[in-house]
């Protein structure tokens, strides 16, 4: 099911400097020397079009730097005065809500930690009841489509339609290269269910380090994402928070030089001919690959219905092993991922215990 969000294009209400959308700034302003020298550098870039500085950071950890405070949100007016930036903050409440708006920041955000708790984010949606600014929603910590979406439907029902989601990525519980796993699949549910959403791409909270910014950035940008936020200190190295992520405001530049921009789509003859052409090829193969899915399964069927009848348990762990050996080193030879093939495999067999378990269990309820 469609996603139904009123909604105001991105261009109505963010101007554009420079494609992609970047909006970029400090993870917390620090200092007023430190928020205006970096908002002046980042202007000169000629490539940001948003400054965004935290003023209240929710910490993992109490004792840590929690965020300057109000007296921060005078430094953003200074640096919008002087630069001509537009700016963005992250608000936790109603009362960060009231001092914002207060302040004139032109644009809020609701970091991953409010995202969470419908609580939170219904008390903000609440207090911007009647208030036209537009609202980036930064999707959960964890791994939950729904309570991405609820947050946004609840600032569309507080009448909130300048509206986008920030994707930031996800806690994980395995370790990984990422400091938060983007699992780019939400993201892209996300805009399936709403393709008119406004979809940007914090590739700083997703890295946690310098090095796999341009990485996830361009994949974002592939993806067709409309705008990047990313973090950017004028030292990063004695930054207060997030130093191992943040990029020099030169870095940002070099970064985005870096990045390619494709189109959506291409109206070339050849290209659509040659690409419908492969589509149809694609077309035809996902139908083979459902077709004899559905034969394994009645295969699982007939192996479940025998076991029934012989009194034999549905997992047989050696034979497991086996299969798994054996696709993969074919999977291998075939030069596909392992990754990918382990986890379809998993896939494919968890539903065949599920239909295996189904034909147990009818032979209970005829019993
Ligand atoms: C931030 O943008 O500095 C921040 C705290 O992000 P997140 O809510 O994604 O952790
Ligand atoms: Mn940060």
């Amino acid at each position: 099911m469609k996603l139904n969000l009123k909604l105001q294009p991105l261009s109505t209400w963010v101007k554009t400097k420079n494609e992609p959308l970047l909006i970029a700034g400090p993870c917390s302003a620090e200092t007023e020397d430190q928020l205006m020298a970096t908002a002046h550098l980042l202007a000169k870039t000629g490539k940001v079009s948003v400054l965004r500085a935290g003023i209240w950071k929710p910490r993992t950890r109490p004792g840590e730097f929690e965020g300057i405070g109000s007296i921060g949100l005078t430094w953003l007016k200074r640096a919008k005065e002087e630069t001509g930036l537009p700016t963005a903050v992250e608000v936790a409440n109603a009362k960060h809500v009231e001092e914002a708006l207060a302040a004139g920041v032109d644009i809020l955000w609701v970091g991953a930690r409010s995202t969470v708790n419908p609580f939170t984010v219904q008390e903000i949606a609440d207090a911007l009841k009647g208030v036209d600014i537009p609202v980036m929603v930064k999707n959960p910590v964890n791994p939950d489509l729904q309570l991405w979406i609820g947050a946004l439907e609840r600032f569309n029902n507080a009448g909130i339609t300048k509206l986008a989601a920030i994707h930031r990525g996800f806690s994980s519980f395995e370790k990984t290269a990422f400091r938060n796993e983007p699992m780019w699949e939400l993201a892209i549910q996300l805009k399936t269910l709403c393709p008119e959403l406004p979809i940007i791409n914090d590739p700083s909270h997703i890295c946690g380090n310098r090095e796999l910014i341009q990485y996830v950035a361009q994949k974002a940008l592939d993806l067709d994402m409309q705008g990047l936020m990313i973090e950017s200190h004028l030292d990063p190295s004695v930054a207060w928070t997030d130093a191992k992520q943040q990029l020099t405001p030169a870095a940002l530049s070099e970064l985005m030089e870096l990045l390619t921009l494709r189109k959506p789509e291409s109206k070339d003859k050849e290209f659509t001919d040659k690409l419908a052409d492969l589509r149809t090829s694609i077309d035809k193969i996902d139908d083979q690959i459902i077709q004899k899915i559905a034969e394994r399964m009645q295969v699982v069927q007939k192996i479940g219905e025998f076991k029934r009848d012989n009194g034999v348990t549905i997992l047989q762990v050696n034979r497991w092993d086996q299969i798994m050996n054996k696709r993969s080193a074919f999977a291998k030879a075939l030069k596909l991922d392992l990754n990918f093939t382990g986890k379809l495999l998993e896939l494919i067999h968890s539903e065949s215990i599920r239909k295996q378990t189904e034909i147990m269990n009818d032979k209970v309820n005829v019993e």
